[in-house]
């Protein structure tokens, strides 16, 4: 049996949480502030609950430094749920095809006859983000649509594209990473399991302007942004352990020090591997260096027969998880939030140890 603390989990999602967190978890389980009741068994409606829904909020706003004129919604689904959502709130949109999340985004607006693809960087099998030309985006579009990190490709936007239309992008995997210039995206989602909580909530901040624009007569209700905002996602039961869960993730980031802290933090674990492969004869990373993620960092080795071998030696070392994507293989090492340095700092010794002893 492994306990935490022996292992370090590298997976993509759901993915590794902050160890005081669970402590913290462990702690409150059978009885949440000695009330005798675990979170899971409190109504969504218990005063106790509304607080931690409020505290969750309030934490976030001050943590992203989201603007006053934007709301902040608790929904379910995930992220593939709000791939269809939004072209059915908002109309067509334009979409930046920069893998295969932003594939798939794209795809259930197409569905619905309200997706167009433009720029993306298939071309160079998704290993760098495209300068998007306005003169591409349709003329039609009601927004457009990236996916702000590409957590199988190891891509990442630095910059919001700014093209004059409302943009809306999937966080999923870099939310929380570093700070962000929320006031440029009109509506951002994230589904938790990566760098906020539990899988099961689904994070959305919508600009209020772009909400009221929403064009969702005729849409079931649990289908409209505007109903999560007018019942403050108390619309029906939200995912409540997770909610909870987030509402201590964020209170870790605080007393971190915010997202500054973290961005130097996670960039700081990011060139350690990045600087591993670079200085390696048997590693390749082939993302054009300006682009590449703080979060995932894919790789190969340029002995592909290795890679297997690679993998189980790392689990022996208690390095979980770090096979990469079933629909491109090789190797991913994930390194959220949660992700200590001396994590990665003992995935690049084994590195470096196996390069010697296999090269
Ligand atoms: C993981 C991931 C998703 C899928 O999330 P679900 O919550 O499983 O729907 C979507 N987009 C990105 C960028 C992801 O990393």
């Amino acid at each position: 049996m492994k306990e935490k603390g022996e292992i370090y989990n590298f997976c993509a999602g759901p993915a590794v949480l902050p160890a005081e967190v669970m402590e913290k978890v462990k702690e409150e389980l059978r009885s949440y502030g000695g009330c005798g009741m675990s979170v899971m068994e409190i109504s969504h409606r218990s005063a106790a609950f509304k607080e931690i829904l409020c505290e969750a909020k309030s934490r976030l706003k001050e943590l992203m430094s989201i603007p006053d004129d934007y709301s902040i919604l608790f929904l379910q689904g995930g992220a593939s749920l709000q791939f269809p959502m939004v072209p059915m709130n908002f109309g067509k949109g334009a979409y930046c095809i920069t893998g295969r999340w932003a594939k798939k985004a794209f795809e259930a607006a197409e569905l619905q006859g309200r997706g167009e693809a433009f720029s993306g960087s298939a071309d160079r099998n998704f290993e760098y983000i495209p300068k998007i030309d306005p003169a591409d985006l349709p003329k039609d579009a009601k927004f457009l649509h990236i996916c702000d990190n590409n957590t199988l490709y190891g891509t990442k936007f630095f910059a919001p594209p700014e093209m004059g239309l409302p943009l809306v992008s999937d966080m999923s995997s870099c939310i929380l990473s570093a700070p962000c210039e929320v006031e440029k995206y009109s509506l951002i989602y994230a589904g938790a399991q990566k760098n906020i909580g539990p899988a099961g909530l689904c994070v959305v901040i919508i600009k209020n302007s772009f909400l009221e624009s929403a064009e969702d007569e005729g849409l079931p209700l649990m289908l409209r942004y505007r109903t999560y905002a007018e019942h403050d996602s108390l619309y029906n039961t939200p995912p409540t352990f997770a909610v909870y869960v987030a509402n201590l993730v964020f209170a870790w980031l605080e007393k971190k020090g915010g997202l500054k802290v973290m961005e130097e933090i996670n960039r700081e674990k990011a060139k350690l591997l990045y600087d591993c492969i670079g200085n390696s004869a048997l590693y390749l990373n082939k993302v054009s260096p300006r682009d590449r993620s703080i979060m995932n960092v894919p790789f190969r080795l340029r002995r592909r027969d290795l890679e297997p071998v690679f993998l189980a030696e790392a689990e022996k070392a208690g390095l979980m998880n770090l096979k990469g994507h079933w629909s491109i293989g090789g190797i991913r090492a994930s390194i959220y939030n949660a992700m200590p340095i001396e994590g990665v700092k003992k995935l690049v010794n084994f590195m470096q140890q196996f390069e010697g002893e296999n090269l």
